[in-house]
């Protein structure tokens, strides 16, 4: 997308001045002369007229982004954008809006790292501390072996001749289906191969092409200190050296650092209450956190606001649906969905009244369907929601399950919870979890219509027959 001159204009003062914006007093003034609802159209298409000629899409996904910035569990950023949400939500009209913590473990702060070879062509490499990696304390050198140990007993074969060397990590061991069935025991073991070997760092190699980076971790990772990642490109650059008889020998410091104290992470919660079913609810919901090499854009900038424009939405067309929409903005999801696994936890005794639960989380591509998570009666109620809007009746409704982001949690308690098929673009390969994860990847026309394709299915579900729930499935990891 070109920027125009007042486009620029907008994110030079945003980058100055987010927290000081007067959102709710222009935001409430500019929707009484606003209004698109058309009494002789249906919900959905009065719901499309809104949001194209009155979202707040790109605008929120700027300031976000580019006003505030990555958005880090745990970290200051996140906690600014967090209180900017809430602000915003409350403008948009939304009730009982507030945060709801849960224990987190140590915050972990990015700092400088600089990584070099020492011999060969003497470059600076690509790579990225690891998020919650530990951090020696001084520069240090050492010489960097391959490991690909598939399965602890080829890890620990080579754990001898990993002591003290960067290893470059091309596969690390998976348990096999005999030690899956006892993972504490096996955990266990390969923890402790991993204290023993006492490597001086460990590089893993990005997942991205292009010099990209492919941001991980979490404050229960299994690699704890000096872990980093490299780029495909570099990593390819010391394995050629190692092939020709050159041992590589890298210099390198890392800056990141762990919070002294555990901290709390929040997760921000509003409500667009219902009518005749208001104690049933709707969870809108996506995660608000990201990784912070980028600003979280596509990963999941979009996915926030556009939850945040579905409640707009409504709002502005003074909607009464019979039951709650209730937007949740989850953070740790990036940890493993820390965030939406706390709130049904803090919810338990509310779960049977969550009617469904939606969350986009694939980028910013356009919705080309839903997948069912292979219950029937989920299917129909999808079909049922599309067809009853005419301008989404090309949504595949795909008989298939899938996890991966906050719905996830709730689909293992038997909670209907869909996620939306997007057109993949350039989400996978580029910006998914890298550098380059920044507004310039969001296409405005993509952006609108997730918005409408997502507020109407959660208006179908609103409103529609209520849906049954599964046994909770706790022990099954959804692929
Ligand atoms: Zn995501």
């Amino acid at each position: 997308m070109r920027a125009s001159f007042s486009h620029q204009f907008r994110l030079a003062i945003l980058a100055l001045s987010v927290s000081a914006l007067p959102c709710n007093f222009t935001y409430a003034q500019s929707q009484v002369a606003n209004l698109t609802q058309n009494a002789s159209a249906s919900v959905s298409e009065n719901l499309h007229a809104e949001i194209v000629k009155n979202n707040q899409l790109m605008l929120n996904l700027e300031e976000m982004c580019d006003g505030i910035g990555p958005r880090l569990t745990g970290s200051s950023q996140l906690r600014q954008a967090q209180q900017w949400a809430m602000e915003k939500l409350k403008a948009y009209g939304a009730v009982n809006v507030h945060e709801e913590s849960y224990e987190l473990g140590k915050a972990w702060t990015r700092g400088a790292t600089k990584v070099r070879l020492l011999n060969a062509n003497g470059m600076v490499l690509d790579v990225q501390q690891q998020a919650w990696s530990e951090s020696s304390p001084r520069k240090m050198s050492a010489e960097v072996v391959v490991m690909n140990a598939k399965t602890l007993d080829e890890f620990k074969q080579i754990a001898p001749r990993l002591q003290g060397k960067i290893v470059l990590a091309l596969s690390t061991p998976k348990a096999t289906a005999a030690q899956e069935k006892n993972l504490k025991q096996y955990s266990d073991e390969l923890n402790q191969v991993i204290q023993a070997a006492n490597f001086a760092a460990i590089l893993f190699v990005s997942g991205r092409e292009g010099n990209l980076q492919d941001m991980h971790g979490s404050p229960t990772a299994r690699y704890k200190k000096n872990a980093a990642i490299i780029t495909k490109e570099h990593a390819n650059l010391l394995q050629r050296l190692i092939a020709r008889g050159i041992t590589p020998k890298l210099e390198f410091e890392f800056g990141g650092h762990l919070s002294k104290e555990s901290v709390k992470a929040y997760n921000v919660v509003a409500d667009f209450p219902g009518t005749e079913l208001a104690d049933e609810i709707v969870v809108l919901g996506a995660h608000q956190d990201s990784w912070d090499l980028g600003t979280g854009a596509t990963d999941n900038g979009v996915g926030t606001v556009v939850t945040m424009e579905v409640l707009r939405a409504m709002h502005a067309l003074q909607l009464k649906p019979k039951r709650t929409l209730r937007v949740v903005l989850f953070s740790g999801e990036e940890q493993g969905l820390l965030g939406s696994k706390a709130y049904l936890k803090a919810h338990a005794a509310d779960q049977a009244k969550i009617q469904a639960m939606l969350t986009q989380d694939a980028g910013g591509g356009r919705i080309t369907g839903f997948l069912d998570m292979k219950v029937d009666e989920w299917f129909t109620a999808l079909n049922d929601a599309k067809e009853q809007a005419q301008e989404l009746s090309n949504l595949d409704i795909v008989y298939a399950a899938g996890g991966g982001s906050d719905h996830q949690a709730f689909f293992e308690q038997g909670i209907p919870a869909f996620a939306p098929i997007q057109d993949p673009l350039d989400y996978r390969s580029h910006t998914w979890h890298s550098q380059v994860d920044t507004v310039d990847h969001v296409n405005k026309d993509n952006l609108i219509q997730n918005a409408q394709v997502m507020a109407v299915m959660t208006w179908a579900m609103l409103n529609g027959k209520k849906l049954p729930h599964q046994a909770p499935q706790a022990a099954q990891v959804v692929r």
